[in-house]
Parts: C-alpha cells; sequence; structure tokens
C-alpha cells in the first residue's frame, strides 16, 4: 500500500492537530509493518580484526559473514586509510567548524579535489559531504538556474537525482531504463535551441544493470546535450585506475559532468563532481547543500585521499574481486536462483515479495550466521523484492561455501518463485 494511499482518507476527515498526525504516523507505520515493507535494520559492528566481510552482531556477539556492503574492495579498514585519518585526527582534531565558504576549507581539501580532477581527466572537481547530497544539490541548482533547461533522465536514477530534479521545477522528460531509442525519440520531439542535460548512471546500484553509455554520449553529441553521470557504484572497481565506466569505455572525455562517491569502493564518506572548472565554479557560488553545510572533517579528507591514490594502482585487488563475483554468481545461478542481472558486479537475487525477503533475509541471519539485507520498496518496485549480494575480494571459499549452501537450503523451503525476465546489457564482467 502506497504512502498516498494509508495517509490521506484519513486526512481528508480529520481537523488537524498533533494528535492526528501522530496517529497517521502510527497507522502508516502499522500498515508497512504488517505488510513486511518496513526497513530492519541491525548492529553489526566492523573491525579491523575480522577484516571486512565479517561483523560482529552487538546483541549475541556472534561472528557473522555479511554479503551486502557497498565497502565493495574493503578499503574501509585499510591500514593505511585508517593511519591517514588517525594522523589528522590528532594533528588537527575532528570537525571543521564551518561551511566550506567560511572558515572550513583546509588544504587537504583542495587536495582532494585536485586528486579527483586528475583521477577523471577533469578539469576540477568538488567535494560535497554525501553523493546523496551531491546529486541532489547539482541538479537542483542546473534546473534551476539554467532557463529553459530540460532534463532527460534514466526512469531508474537514484532519489538523490530524481529529488534534486524534482526540486529545481526544470521540464523533465523520463526515458525508460538503458533505452537509447527512447532517450532519442524525447531528444528529437526537442528544439535543438532548448538547453538539455542528460543524466544517468553507469552501474544501477539495486539492479545491477550497466548502462550503455557510449550510445548515450554519442546521442548527446548529436543533440547537442550535456551529461551527467553518476559513477557512485563503479568509481574504484572498473577502468584501469577504477575511475568507472567511462574510463573502461575510453568514453571519459565525453562526459560533462562525472559524479562519484567516497562511500563504497573508496570506504570513506563523501560525495563529489569532477567537471569543467566552469560549472564547478557555478556551482560553488549556487549548490545550497555546498553552501550551507559544515564542511567534511579533514581526517575524512584525508582519508579519502589516500585510498583514491591506492586505488589508482589496485589492479589486483579488482581482479580478485572479479573473480569472486564470477565465482558466486556462476554458482547462484547454477544452484537454480534467479540472478536479475549478470552486468556488473552487483547480483541481485530475485525473491519477489517482501514478505518472503524479509523471512529470507532473517533466516539467513539467524540459522546460518549471514547477513545479506533484503531490499525492498520503495528501492525497487513492489513484486520486485530481492536479496543484493555484493562479493568482496576478501570472502574466502569457506565463506562462498556456506554462503550457497544457505541459499539453497532457503530455496528449497521457500514457496516457489516466479520467474524474472531481465534483459540487460552492459560492460559485464
Ligand atoms: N547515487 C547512487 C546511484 C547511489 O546508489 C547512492 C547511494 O546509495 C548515491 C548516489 C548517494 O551516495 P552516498 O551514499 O555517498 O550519499
Amino acid at each position: 500500500m502506497t504512502l498516498e494511499q494509508t495517509m490521506a482518507p484519513s486526512i481528508a476527515e480529520t481537523s488537524g492537530g498533533r494528535v492526528i498526525i501522530e496517529q497517521l504516523m502510527e497507522q502508516r507505520l502499522r500498515v508497512l509493518s504488517g505488510e513486511q515493507q518496513d526497513r530492519r535494520f541491525f548492529a553489526l559492528d566492523k573491525s579491523a580484526e575480522l577484516g571486512p566481510t565479517r561483523y560482529t552482531e552487538r546483541s549475541t556477539g556472534r561472528t557473522i559473514d555479511v554479503w551486502c556492503t557497498n565497502d565493495y574492495l574493503g578499503q574501509s579498514l585499510s591500514g593505511t586509510v585508517i593511519g591517514a585519518a588517525r594522523d589528522v585526527i590528532t594533528a588537527c582534531g575532528v570537525g571543521t567548524g564551518s561551511v566550506r565558504s567560511i572558515s572550513g576549507t583546509t588544504s587537504l581539501h583542495f587536495d582532494l579535489e585536485r586528486a579527483i580532477a586528475e583521477f577523471h581527466g577533469k578539469q576540477a572537481a568538488l567535494v560535497f559531504n554525501s553523493g546523496f547530497i551531491c546529486n541532489e544539490s547539482c541538479l537542483y541548482v542546473l534546473g534551476k538556474c539554467i532557463p529553459g533547461l530540460v532534463i532527460l533522465s534514466d526512469e531508474k536514477n537514484h532519489a538523490s537525482m530524481a529529488l534534486g530534479i524534482i526540486n529545481s521545477r526544470a521540464e523533465k522528460v523520463i526515458f525508460r531504463h538503458n533505452d537509447v531509442d527512447d532517450l532519442e525519440a524525447a531528444l528529437k520531439r526537442l528544439p535543438r535551441e532548448r538547453p538539455k542535460l542528460i543524466v544517468f548512471e553507469s552501474v544501477y546500484s539495486m539492479d545491477g544493470t550497466v548502462s550503455p553509455i557510449e550510445k548515450v554520449v554519442a546521442l548527446a553529441k548529436r543533440y547537442n546535450a550535456l551529461t551527467y553521470l553518476d559513477e557512485v557504484h563503479a568509481v574504484g572497481m572498473y577502468g584501469p585506475t577504477g575511475a568507472g565506466i567511462s574510463q573502461e569505455l575510453g568514453v571519459q572525455d565525453e562526459i560533462d559532468i562525472v559524479q562519484g562517491t567516497f562511500g563504497k569502493a573508496l570506504g570513506t564518506i563523501g560525495g563529489y563532481v569532477a567537471t569543467t572548472s566552469l560549472i564547478r565554479e557555478f556551482l560553488i557560488q549556487h549548490a545550497p547543500g555546498f553552501i550551507f553545510s559544515t564542511s567534511m572533517p579533514a581526517c575524512i579528507i584525508a582519508a579519502s585521499l589516500q585510498s583514491l591514490r591506492e586505488i589508482a594502482s589496485a589492479v589486483e585487488l579488482r581482479k580478485a574481486h572479479r573473480a569472486n563475483v564470477q565465482k558466486v554468481r556462476t554458482l547462484l545461478d547454477s544452484d537454480g536462483h534467479v540472478v536479475m542481472s549478470k552486468a556488473s558486479h552487483i547480483i541481485p537475487v530475485f525473491v519477489g515479495s517482501a514478505a518472503l525477503a524479509t523471512r529470507a533475509t532473517m533466516t539467513l541471519l539467524e540459522r546460518h550466521r549471514i547477513f545479506v539485507q533484503a531490499i525492498k520498496p520503495p528501492s525497487v518496485k513492489q513484486g520486485e523484492e530481492r536479496l543484493r549480494i555484493t562479493p568482496l575480494p576478501q570472502h574466502s571459499d569457506a565463506q562462498i561455501g556456506r554462503l550457497r549452501d544457505a541459499l539453497a537450503e532457503l530455496r528449497r523451503e521457500l514457496p516457489p518463485l516466479a520467474r524474472h525476465e531481465t534483459t540487460l546489457e552492459g560492460a559485464g564482467l
């Protein structure tokens, strides 16, 4: 049941007030939990001692194999990354005490931005406090400040992009996921002189699909549009130095704005865009998420910088990661699980109902000491609930074996699942 369906009729019947608001909230939460659509999470503590694939469950002290982190390469526990943060926190303290444009910019902030620009082969980069804030703020600014801009956005774009676009009130056209024909049809309908921005991702986080970047770039050229590419799930993972799928395909230069995060493969936190000096300056002067938020602590910036340096030469780690992804995916596929996409390092296993997905997660956790979070709406459509598995290079064969056996047992116990047909394309591993 949607939020509107749960709340709207009651709102119409009420005259407002605090009690009513609380009742409506309780009602909505009851519906969510009754349908098992609610988000449940657990205190699972990571430690340098156990490494990036095994966490400790606070409530029981048990060690749990984790298969759903976006710390794809385990960089959050890299000794040198930790050391970089520790050195700076000792020397400079924790918070910056200010937004970037007052007294919250350290020399490290500039160092990181220069390093990011170089990493993506761009003139300049701008760091934000998270990838979410970055997307939301940048797209808001572009849509709001460029008169007549039309934003063409993939239907599966992340909520941070969708929100930025909606809030900007720019005219938007949503094209079908990864469908260049639909995108071209939309571009054709627009007058050539209208400013246009195509917004898409390289790796789609919940589906694991990969966008046809070369084709989108060709269309952008033909129809004179700017491109904004979210490489959040690809940074660190693809391309000779890990700069993403656009680097792997050799089309980095064709993308006007590359957006990324430090929060996934780089193992820290924060977001950024790499682009032209002009666009960077425009964002500095206009982006609310940049202007009005206390800047990231220098220790985090130092850790991100260190992680970026390491990731650029982490060829062997990327190879080991791909080998593990391949291994897990092949095993699950051969055991009859419905692997919804095979295009990237993200392995979505179809379940198809929130209740079943919740049951799967809880059974894996309680019986097998394995954690794979159930993915539910609004992250995915209702009826497309799934387990999203993200192997790390550090997962051992024994852990892979345990996952396989646990999922096989689960499959025998759960009611038969509908087949999910997917036609997916992309870089592949
Ligand atoms: N873009 C995509 C595609 C994402 O999946 C996410 C987060 O999951 C973000 C942006 C936001 O990045 P961050 O986690 O750094 O806020």
